[in-house]
Order: C-alpha cells, then structure tokens, then sequence
C-alpha cells in the first residue's frame, strides 16, 4: 500500500493508528468501517504488519518489506490469519478454527498475534457469538481487526468491545483523479460520478469489455433511431448470453448511455424520457431479470422515443 497516499487520503485514520502505534496504546481489538473500496482492507494489512515489522517508520507504520511484512503480505505467517468474509460468509467454523490456530501454534514469548476479519458485517449469528466469547476473554497478545462496510450489521455487543476506526469516503473529484492515471478524462469524470472506486476500475479495465462497453454505446447512440442498428447491438455487440449480458456491463452501457445523452443536442422533452428510461432500467438491474430481454426493451423504447 502506498503511504504516502494513505496518509493524503485519510489523514484521520492515519493519525489515529500512528497515534497507537507510536505509544503503544493499542486496543484489543479495532473495528474498521466506512469507505467502500478496497482502503480498509490495504489498512488492516499495513496495521497488521506495524505490529510485528521492526523497521517502522517514524510514524510506527510498517517497511512492508522486511521477512515478517512479507509474511503477512503472503499469509504465510504463523501469528497472523486473515479470514476473507468477503469471498464467503464467515462462519461459526472459521472462528473456532481461528481460536485453535492461536492456541496450537508455536509462539515466542511477547510475540503479537493478529487477525484480521474481512467483511464481518456478513458473519453468521454463530459466528458473532463465538466472536463475542472470544472478545470477552482477550489474550494479552492477540489482536483483531473487523472490517464491515456496514458497521450497522454488527452486534452492539461486539461493537462496544472494539475501537471503531471510521474511514471516510472519498469525494467524487478526488476519485476521478485517482481514476484520471489510468483511464482518459472523459471515461474518468463518469465512473466517478457514478461511484466506482479506483480499485474496482483497476480490476475492471482488465477486462476487453470494459472498453467495448463504452464503443458500443457510442456507436448505438447515433443511430438509435434504426432498426438496423438495434439488430447489429443485438447480433455483433451485446449478444444473448455473451459476457456483454453480465450485469456489470450492461450497468456500464446504461451509465455510458446517461452520459452521452448530456453530450447531445436532445430537446428537454426527449432528453427527459430517454434519461427516464435508462434510470429505470438502472432500477431493474438490481432484481433478478433476463438482461437480454431488458437490452431489447430499451432499445424499443428508445426508438420509439426518438422518432417520434
Ligand atoms: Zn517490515
């Protein structure tokens, strides 16, 4: 993780566990909420390794690239866990496991042992009453740290024995900023005002679609008016059950299409309904639904719109 940045974009987080770490006034156990994106997660590894690096620097945060910083990076290390609630739901067996592997394995004397609890606001109820037990009876040396998007979802009773370390969101013009070093202005200005974080485009524009996505949309919004062109959307470009019908992509198309219609010369009547119609299917895209079926909809009701 790049400190630097870190430091920049949350300066109150920052201060706070530089504070604890230089003093060594350090909770038990820190709950991590806030920011959507990838920070909180980049930030509970950093903090993990600051516990146990021996070259920190002058704020008490971790080289990252001594033997033990790489450990942690690897999850290779036999005094720390990191449980990814995230991929799957954390269970009551992820923490009776997590209370063995602290018990069984070999540990020097004074050492810190940390885990870390990704997406806990997902957790079972087992698996937060056994969190709780585990909490209720903290061993001198071991550390948790919970992340939740939503600290809402988390039992009173967990929250009350945690610091709560509360990320803030980065605003719309710092996004597209960060976005700015990766993809080119105009594509930046509208994944940030549609809140993609920088870590979900990174992983994104992976993709070829990503790209084809926005072509598409560009080309379409042209001719909307042609049959033609809707067939060609329908058998060259987002073909049924291609990887263009995932609900990402089509989310894409849809924010790709809000913002091109800004671009064109529309007259307020017509702006307005093709604005609605996008919105809505914006809407529907959030419930189970054929997208095949909701592309072919919009595009008739698009038609209809324009050449009226
Ligand atoms: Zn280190």
């Amino acid at each position: 993780m790049n400190k630097e940045q870190f430091k920049k974009n949350q300066p109150i987080v920052y201060r706070v566990l530089s504070n604890a770490l230089k003093h060594n006034r350090l909770a038990h156990a820190y709950l991590f909420t806030g920011a959507k994106g990838k920070i909180k997660q980049d930030t509970a590894i950093l903090f993990a390794q600051s516990l146990i690096c021996s070259h920190v620097d002058e704020d008490g945060f971790a080289c990252q690239e001594c033997d033990s910083c790489l450990r942690i990076q690897k999850e290779e290390s036999y005094d720390y866990k990191y449980i990814h609630g995230n991929i799957e739901r954390i269970k009551k067996k992820d923490i009776v496991d997590l209370q063995d592997f602290f018990s069984t394995t070999s540990q020097e004397v004074g050492n810190k042992r940390i885990y870390i609890l990704d997406g806990f606001d997902q957790a079972t109820k087992d698996a937060s009453n056994s969190l709780l037990k585990f909490l209720e009876e903290p061993s001198k040396d071991i550390y948790a740290i919970l992340i939740a998007n939503d600290k809402n979802n988390i039992l009173p009773t967990i929250q009350s024995r945690c610091q709560i370390v509360t990320f803030r969101p980065d605003s719309v013009l710092e996004v597209k900023e960060q976005l700015k070093q990766i993809v080119d202005e105009e594509c930046a200005q509208m994944l940030a005002m549609n809140g993609y974080s920088y870590a979900e485009v990174l992983e994104l524009k992976e993709k070829e679609e990503f790209d084809k996505v926005r072509e598409f949309a560009e080309a379409y919004s042209s001719h909307w008016d042609s049959f033609e062109e809707i067939g060609i959307m329908q058998m060259d470009r987002m073909v049924p059950k291609s990887k263009y019908m995932e609900k990402q992509w089509i989310r894409l198309w849809i924010q790709w299409m809000l913002y091109l219609i800004r671009q064109k010369n529309l007259d307020v009547s017509t702006y307005t309904k093709i604005q609605k119609i996008l919105v809505e299917s914006l809407d529907v895209l959030k419930i189970p639904v054929d997208t095949a079926m909701l592309m072919d909809q919009i595009y008739n009701r698009i038609r209809k719109v324009v050449s009226q």
